[in-house]
């Protein structure tokens, strides 16, 4: 039987993803699935994960719609030429870098922001003139579904073809050939790719996550602090690539943090966050078991209330926290937050690299020396200072991990240029032929070779 890799790469062959037009054309349709399907889209987000509207439609819709947009305006331009100057030793020539795209891209998705993380690199990968595969996440079964039924419907499928399913079917797709392999997810199945990939020697985007830090020093405005810190981990139920998973503050404003954090909770949510509908749900019984086990990690100070049938977590804050517990060692994706009291910044950006690169780093200080040190002193995917969440929802900054967290950057630009190979043309003259560079190779001219070389 003909895999999905080579029907498609038939199409690529043929030409049909080349011109603009055809790029623009399927960037437009994107855009009218959503928009014409908006409802479906929330209430499909909101059986999966309890996603509120709102989050839903910024996250999942209007992020998507502006990138694709944005690809639309930039069509042009991003897929130019670019000329380069020449070395005097090539005259006479121009040199140019060639936007080609690769081939046949696969994309495959997580499940906590399952429209988004799926169509933002699938466009880019169109606006670079590729056909592509999509794999969206089993475990958000609804979004799984509504895209395996509307994609077919608004995309052209000679070029643009959805896979549902697990863990069958990716393997099966991981053992095609592909020219590109974007994979968003956990770092256990980003090993499992990159080593599929050696087979075709597939070069691979892996956007992982990891345990994001947060670190506060005694200058920072707490207030402030705590309502964006609150913001960033309790969207989507803490279940965000680059939630902040645990703070380390200084221990002289420590209790006053907690306090603060307390007060944007209730502001945010009420006093009983499970009739909010603001807050989300954890999307399975498997992640809603493993995240009310990890709460043993430390002492509940806010929240910790549960609800199995609902699958929901109170917003919850976790002090006295043991460092050598689960709590500590996995990435929380959820929406439990350990507080950890520390003496100076330089014990949060020791403990900070003797662990892997996080995806994000979060710093919060009116000190510009404090920022400046944490920022030299440690590495990470991205960081937002005074802010967490945000670097992520700028354009001009590709987001990606580094180490642990991933490899590769996208967004705006970059999340084109990653498909893109840049072919490096050097187109000489004919009428002139300056003989030096041939041989013989006379003293005379190894002389000019000295002075210009
Ligand atoms: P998931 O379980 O939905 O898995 C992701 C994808 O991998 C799915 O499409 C799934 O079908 C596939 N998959 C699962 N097991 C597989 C296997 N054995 N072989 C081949 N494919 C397999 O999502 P997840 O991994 O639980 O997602 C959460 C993780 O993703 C967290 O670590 C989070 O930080 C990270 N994440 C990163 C980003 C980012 O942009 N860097 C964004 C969101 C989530």
């Amino acid at each position: 039987m003909t895999s999905v890799a080579d029907t498609l790469r038939a199409t690529y062959n043929s030409g049909l993803t080349r011109p603009l037009a055809w790029r623009r054309n399927q960037l437009e349709q994107m855009i009218r699935m959503l928009e014409e399907n908006e409802a479906e889209f929330l209430e499909a987000l909101a059986t999966d994960l309890g996603k509120p509207a709102v989050e839903g439609f910024i996250t999942d819709i209007a992020f998507v719609t502006g990138e694709v947009k944005s690809m639309i305006r930039n069509l042009k331009k991003w897929n130019r030429p670019q000329r380069v100057s020449s070395p005097l030793v090539t005259f006479p020539s121009r040199s140019r870098l060639i936007p080609e795209p690769l081939g046949v891209v696969l994309v495959i998705a997580p499940w906590n922001y399952p429209v988004q993380l799926l169509l933002v690199p699938v466009a880019g990968a169109i606006a670079a003139g590729n056909a592509v595969v999509m794999k969206p996440s089993e475990v958000s079964t609804a979004t799984s579904a509504l895209l395996g039924r509307l994609v077919p419907k608004y995309m052209d499928t000679s070029a643009v073809a959805i896979v549902e399913g697990g863990v069958p079917e990716t393997t099966d797709l991981l053992g095609q050939h592909f020219d590109h392999i974007f994979y968003t997810g956990n770092g256990t199945v980003g090993r499992i790719v990159m080593a599929a990939a050696v087979k075709h020697l597939t070069p691979v985007t892996l956007e992982l996550g990891g345990k994001s830090p947060v670190i506060i020093d005694a200058s920072a405005n707490l207030r402030v602090a705590a309502r964006r810190i609150a913001w960033g981990k309790w969207l989507n139920a803490g279940q965000t690539c680059i939630a902040p998973d645990y703070v380390m503050v200084d221990e002289k404003v420590s209790d006053r943090f907690i306090d603060e954090l307390r007060d944007a909770i209730t502001s945010f949510f009420g006093d009983d966050p499970q009739s909010s509908d603001s807050y989300g749900r954890i999307v399975s019984p498997r992640h809603f078991d493993r995240l009310s086990s990890l709460m043993s990690g430390g002492t509940v100070v806010i929240g910790g209330e549960t609800d199995a049938d609902s699958r929901y977590i109170a917003p919850t804050v976790l002090a006295q926290v043991n460092m050598d517990s689960q709590l500590m060692d996995e990435e929380i994706f959820g929406p439990l937050l350990p507080v950890i009291p520390i003496a100076s910044p330089g014990e949060a950006i020791a403990y900070v690299n003797a662990h892997p690169h996080p995806l994000a780093l979060y710093v919060f200080s009116e000190d510009k020396a404090v920022v400046r040190n944490v920022l030299a002193g440690t590495t990470a995917g991205g960081v937002t200072v005074n802010g967490t969440i945000l670097h992520l929802t700028n354009p001009n900054l590709p987001f990606g991990g580094i180490g642990e967290s991933g490899m590769g950057g996208y967004h705006g630009k970059s999340g084109v240029r990653l498909f893109q190979h840049l072919k490096p043309v050097l187109t000489r003259g004919t009428r002139m032929d300056p003989s030096i560079a041939y041989p013989p190779y006379t003293e005379r001219k190894a002389k000019i070779f000295r002075k210009v070389l």
